[in-house]
């Protein structure tokens, strides 16, 4: 009976709070967003997103709130719109426009844990000046507002200059600041792999580059393990990725194999850390080990590390960026280049990846011991192609952790 009354209390409460009117307390932009802070909790299923043209502008108009003061919406400026403007648009709807002049695939959220908050991400690109990444293609946008009654979802669409960083499937979200680790493998006097000559520290470190750099064009902060020629101990790698709070790390491999087998073994693979019966597997393993092995990390216990991680859920999320990222590095390559192999996504004990506690992935991007996949491998055209697809993998990955957050 206790806990009835409790139930019933709560239950009160909290339609109260939510049938209450919702003071907008402050508005101000932070890491190219606007954020929008509340006196209380909101329901964000009844904010109505949609978008106006001539000029393009997005608009939110959120029920049962006012403004605090008309001081809220004061000196909103931003070089990424044209203008941000908030009115008490009716007595009970307070409204937020930003003019962009163009779309972008702006989506909003309540940060988790903050549940008085509402963000909404500002366009990547400057407006006025020309722009740096000019849209790919032209696409009927559909926003889709949810809301707690299903009959109430709204759909607008609008034939207007959308912006779509990605295949026509899938309209991406901009990366919201989110830092990814990556990681170019071996360096200084571990040269990783070697074949006809050519080293896998000089191609990873390209690779990786290269990969940094579409990561930023998505708005992710990077932060390299190595830019340059230098040799890293395997646990400084991941140490790195937890001292920063990287959402994700990603190590950049190539593969071989002994002489006699150069010309059979080819393809790509994405590697997660896992304990695995496979030989192939345990061999690769192997070799990307030996760095650790010889260096000062032997100490620690390898079973008691492999099997602190094991457990984790960690293993379930880098599972499924590495699937992510290894369909995208597919998807890139085979459109411009034949005979690509599909080394699949597996399981192994890297130890690169022992202790990072986030999703961490090791891409093994092709084999240095084959003598076709070599050329390629070196070539900028191929190497861009790769670096795109593990950077389309990521924000991929990213984006549909975050829909599954909302849902
Ligand atoms: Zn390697």
């Amino acid at each position: 009976m206790k806990r009835l009354v409790l139930l019933l209390l709560w239950l009160c409460s909290t339609t109260i709070l939510f049938a209450s009117v919702a003071v907008l307390q402050k508005a101000e932009i932070k890491n190219n967003e606007l954020r929008l802070k509340f006196d209380r909790g909101y329901n964000k299923g009844d904010i109505r997103h949609f978008t106006l043209n001539h000029p393009y502008r997005e608009i939110f108009d959120i029920p049962n709130a006012r403004l605090k003061s008309s001081r809220v919406s004061r000196g909103l400026k931003s070089s990424h719109c044209r203008s941000i403007r908030i009115s008490q648009y009716k007595s009970k709807t307070v409204r937020v426009v930003l003019e962009t002049g163009r779309g972008y695939g702006c989506t909003p959220y309540r940060p988790l844990f903050a549940y008085n908050s509402y963000h909404i991400p500002l366009p990547p690109f400057k407006v006025g000046k020309s722009v740096k990444h000019t849209p790919k293609r032209i696409k009927t946008k559909v926003v889709v507002t949810r809301s707690k009654h299903p009959k109430k979802t709204k759909k607008v669409a609008s034939k207007s200059n959308a912006y779509v960083i990605d295949t026509p499937k899938n309209v991406y979200r901009r990366g919201k600041g989110e830092l990814i680790v990556i990681d170019a493998g071996h360096g200084g006097h571990d040269s990783g792999a070697i074949g006809g000559g050519k080293m896998e520290k000089t191609l990873v470190l390209q690779i990786a580059k290269r990969v940094e750099k579409h990561l930023r064009r998505k708005g992710y902060r990077v932060y390299m393990t190595r830019r340059t020629d230098k040799f890293l101990k395997l646990p400084q790698r991941t140490r790195i990725a937890d001292r920063k709070d990287a959402r994700i790390f990603v190590s950049i491999h190539a593969n071989s194999v002994p002489k006699r087998k150069r010309n059979k073994a080819q393809g790509i693979e994405t590697f997660y850390l896992q304990k695995t019966r496979d030989a192939k597997s345990q061999r690769i393993a192997a070799r990307e080990n030996r760095a650790v092995l010889k260096g000062a990390g032997t100490s620690l216990s390898k079973k008691v590390i492999i099997d602190s991680v094991l457990n984790g859920p960690k293993i379930i999320e880098s599972n499924k960026l590495a699937i992510d990222v290894q369909r995208h590095i597919l998807a890139n390559v085979r459109a411009r280049y034949r005979g690509v192999v599909d080394g699949g996504v597996r399981h192994a004990p890297f130890w690169v990846l022992v202790g990072a506690s986030r999703p961490s992935i090791l891409v093994e991007v092709g084999y240095i011991s084959h003598p076709r996949e070599r050329k390629r491998l070196f070539d900028p055209k191929y190497q861009e192609l790769i670096a795109k697809g593990i950077a389309d993998g990521i924000q991929s990955y990213l984006n549909n952790r975050e829909r599954e957050i909302e849902l």
